[in-house]
């Protein structure tokens, strides 16, 4: 096709060359691969991966990339050898922790879509001879899991690139990217420039180097990673294995020693992460024509591998002979991130500089046919929110914070992680105005964003003599306390503090800021001063991005309480192309604070610090005022996320604990608790309030999500508005809905598959107990046809069915009186 944009892509490892073969596949051939080493086995980390695949993720997004990376790579040969080994895997569980894992792990495989089943060591042994039996206790087998060949499907998809009109230059090195205008226009090489109109950097280890000639921080950490092959051993060579197939047996994946196996035909490869972390400085990789093996291979350190071996030993019988020892053994270098996803995207800064960067051979087609789809059709199939290189908030683009996240993603790659888990160093890192009393209160604090968050308060176990609150299962009641339950109905019985400041404030200003609003989101945003908006941000294909609520402070003053970055990112990145110079999008979050004054006495507290009217009828629900509490001036936001009569009591920084203490003292006579998140997500849960992300991504539209109200066609343009003009209520497939699960004990975490009959029908978003109404709920994902009142489902949760039923939402309060009132 003539006339598509010209497109540099900088790498030809396994991402650059899926990248370019997804793009021509889309028919835009105007594509360059520029490479510094030879093609295709480059010298990248690509160069030396052993090509296991393991699909099983607790995202759903990077599961999809692996299970399209299968089905892919089945569909490829090159030169009539394979590029896709259906082997299978195991992983092994030695402890009691990992066998319940497994069964977690199998349950939210199942949900994305991936079938396997925890088996007994036994069985074990038929799939992997191997193995010491005595030494495990189960483990969990994906059939369609295998082996590729890193650099063989490379060249597969290369190879069909080029037959479409690409060009793969080796033995290029990129040295810089002219840009002008904030927009990329042409890659200098050491021999000679490349115009393009789109560059995307796929250059792996050295992407840091990259990003630097745009002035881009680039969020990965090199690392190296120990990975060595046996001598042969003649307990492999019995099993006959046909050179042509390299592997017959399982790829095997040992958690609790944080290693793995790849079999070969008459020896095994031996891979561990248990060693001292091994960081390398962007900065020091070599080029490929200095570099002693490759410039991605550092030299063995046969001492940090020394434990793993002994682990080797310990499960594998033929390693203990004394002929089996380690023939070869490299620290290979690849990437980490400070929060274990890739970073795709474009750049903020500079137009047409797309990233596809630190991605596993496992994720790697399922990218490139992501990021075609994204610079090709504007958005993917995938929802790519986790992944999104706009999505850190700036501290966590520190060099330091950059460095040590990465190390600890490294150490922790087979850890079992908690949903709730926070990161533990560098903390504290963000706290608001009102952490010190927060800490005289006894806050138990989880993090998020940086910021530290009270989930709890220890003060408050005074409140379980007036409230019984169920217990939950083990693992439901890690990072929860029965207080959650007791602060949950204190505040539907009288009023507590949440501090909300960690709640992403964009400020939204100019002469064009209302029109820019209306045109970029799904609600009617230009009504009068004081009016508060619940809307919607969708991308081009109708799928929502996020949700927002929008204040209109003033006639070209909007505060827009958002999500996260990647809202901000969204907002300046429309603005700048549809704000015609009349539209400024500011993040405010850090410089301010925000307190939810909530309760039914919510009222009784603030009317005895404001002169200001705040009656139901001169303040109705969903409206913004500028106030005073006190001496402290506020814009107050009639909105409550907990279902409540309440306000949300914005300030600026320096005043917020002035705030905090006025609100404290009025609130003492009307037995005013802090609660924290924990009982706000129950709450929440209850009013059927949904999470941008989690609840709902940009895979969903609005009427799947049960958001359909905040949706105004009759309004003109907005983004995602011509994907949606079939669309209603009446025609979904599937539906978001309640579930109120049968045993009160029964907590379920979220991403647990829900069956129907025994069978797989959706799965579980976000759940928690809902105190109020006396019962756990889930929100799931149901067929349409499913998701009516009264349907009995089961949850799978670690293994074990637990009975559910739909139900009608929102479960607390459906007239609302509470909150109009
Ligand atoms: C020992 C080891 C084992 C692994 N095993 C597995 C596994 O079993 N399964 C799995 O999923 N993952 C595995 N990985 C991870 C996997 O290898 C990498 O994540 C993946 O190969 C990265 O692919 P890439 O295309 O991004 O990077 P690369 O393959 O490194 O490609 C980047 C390319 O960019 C080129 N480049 C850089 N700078 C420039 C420049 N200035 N000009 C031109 N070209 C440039 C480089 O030469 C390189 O070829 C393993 C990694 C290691 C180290």
């Amino acid at each position: 096709m003539a006339g598509t944009p010209r497109v540099v892509i900088i790498g030809a490892g396994i991402v650059g060359c899926s990248i370019a073969d997804e793009l021509v596949l889309r028919g835009w051939t105007d594509v360059t691969v520029v490479e510094q080493g030879p093609l295709f086995k480059t010298g990248g980390s690509t160069s030396h991966a052993p090509g296991i695949i393991f699909q099983t993720n607790a995202s759903k997004t990077m599961q999809g990339f692996a299970m399209y990376a299968v089905r892919k790579a089945a569909t490829l040969q090159l030169d009539g050898r394979w590029c896709w080994n259906p082997v299978g895997s195991l992983e092994l569980a030695l402890v009691p922790e990992r066998v319940a894992e497994l069964h977690r792990r199998r349950d939210f495989a199942e949900s994305w879509g991936l079938a396997g089943r925890v088996i007994d060591p036994d069985e074990t042994a038929r799939l992997w001879p191997l193995v010491d039996t005595s030494k495990i206790l189960a483990a969990y087998h994906v059939p369609s899991d295998g082996l590729t060949d890193g650099v063989r499907v490379s060249e597969a998809q290369g190879r069909r690139a080029m037959e479409g009109g690409a060009r793969f230059l080796g033995d290029h090195t990129v040295t810089g990217i002219r840009t002008d205008d904030g927009h990329v226009r042409a890659v200098l090489t050491d021999r000679g420039e490349i115009p393009a109109d789109i560059v995307v950097c796929a250059a792996g280890i050295w992407g840091p180097r990259i990003g630097e000639m745009v002035g881009m921080t680039v969020a990965l950490q090199p690392l190296a990673h120990q990975l060595s092959w046996t001598t042969p051993l003649p307990e492999v060579l019995a099993f006959g294995i046909p050179a042509d197939r390299e592997a017959i047996h399982p790829n095997i994946r040992v958690q609790d020693r944080d290693m793995y196996f790849r079999e070969y035909p008459d020896r095994l490869a031996v891979g561990g992460y248990g060693h001292v972390p091994l960081p390398v400085d962007a900065a020091d990789l070599l080029h490929p024509r200095d570099a002693p093996v490759m410039p991605s291979v550092l030299e063995f350190t046969p001492d940090t591998f020394e434990e793993t071996w002994s682990w080797a030993e310990e499960l594998v019988p033929a390693l203990r002979s004394p002929e089996a020892r380690i023939e070869r053994a490299i620290n290979g270098i690849f990437s980490f991130t400070p929060d274990g996803f890739p970073l795709l995207g474009e750049s903020s800064d500079v137009g047409g500089f797309w990233l596809a960067e630190a991605v596993w051979v496992t994720h790697a087609l399922g990218v490139g046919r992501a990021m075609a789809e994204w610079i090709v059709d504007g958005g993917s199939t995938f929802d790519l929110h986790e992944c999104d290189v706009n999505r850190f908030e700036t501290h966590q683009l520190s060099p330091a914070f950059v460095h040590d996240r990465g190390i600890q993603n490294y150490i922790e790659v087979y850890d079992i992680v908690h949903p709730l888990q926070p990161m533990e160093q560098p903390r504290p890192l963000r706290t608001s105005p009102f952490f010190e009393r927060e800490q005289e209160l006894g806050a138990y604090f989880l993090e998020g964003g940086g910021w530290e968050r009270p989930h709890w308060y220890g003060v408050n176990e005074t409140l379980l003599g007036r409230y019984d609150v169920p217990g939950r299962n083990a693992w439901a009641a890690r990072y929860w306390h029965p207080i959650v339950g007791a602060e949950a109905r204190a505040t539907r019985d009288g009023v507590a503090l949440y501090d909300v400041t960690p709640l992403k404030r964009i400020a939204v200003e100019g002469p064009g800021a209302a029109a820019f609003l209306d045109r970029l989101t799904t609600n009617r945003v230009d009504r009068p001063v004081g009016t508060v908006v619940y809307s919607l941000l969708l991308d081009d294909r109708g799928g929502v991005r996020s949700d927002l609520t929008i204040a209109r402070l003033a006639q070209d003053r909007f505060q827009v309480g958002a999500n996260g970055p990647l809202d901000l990112d969204e907002l300046q990145r429309r603005a700048a192309v549809d704000g015609h110079g009349e539209v400024s999008v500011r993040d405010v979050t850090s410089g301010t604070c925000c307190i939810g004054l909530w309760g039914p006495r919510a009222r009784d507290v603030l009317a005895s610090v404001t002169d200001a009217d705040i009656s139901n009828e001169a303040f109705p629900y969903f409206r913004a005022r500028e106030i005073w509490v006190g001496n402290v001036p506020v814009t107050a936001l009639r909105l409550s996320y907990v279902g409540e009569l309440g306000w949300e009591l914005y300030t600026s920084a320096d005043l917020g604990l002035r705030l905090w203490d006025t609100l404290w003292a009025a609130g003492r006579e009307h037995g005013v608790i802090a609660a924290g998140r924990g009982a706000f997500g129950s709450l929440r849960l209850e009013k059927g309030y949904r999470f941008a992300g989690v609840d709902m991504t940009t895979e969903h539209d609005p009427y799947e999500a049960g958001l359909g109200f905040a949706v105004r066609m009759d309004k003109g343009e907005f983004v995602g508005r011509a994907a949606l003009e079939e669309k209603s209520a009446e025609t979904v497939k599937r539906r978001l809905v309640p579930l109120l699960i049968d045993d009160p004990a029964a907590v379920v975490m979220g991403k647990e598959p829900v069956h129907l009959d025994g069978r797989l029908a959706g799965y579980v978003t976000s759940a928690g107990f809902g105190y109020t109404i006396g019962s756990a709920i889930a929100y799931a994902w149901l067929p349409a046809a499913a998701a009516r009142s009264a349907q009995r489902v089961a949850i799978r949760y670690f293994g074990e069915d637990v009975p559910a039923t739909v139900a009608d939402e929102p479960m607390f309060d459906p007239e609302m009186r509470r909150l109009r009132s």
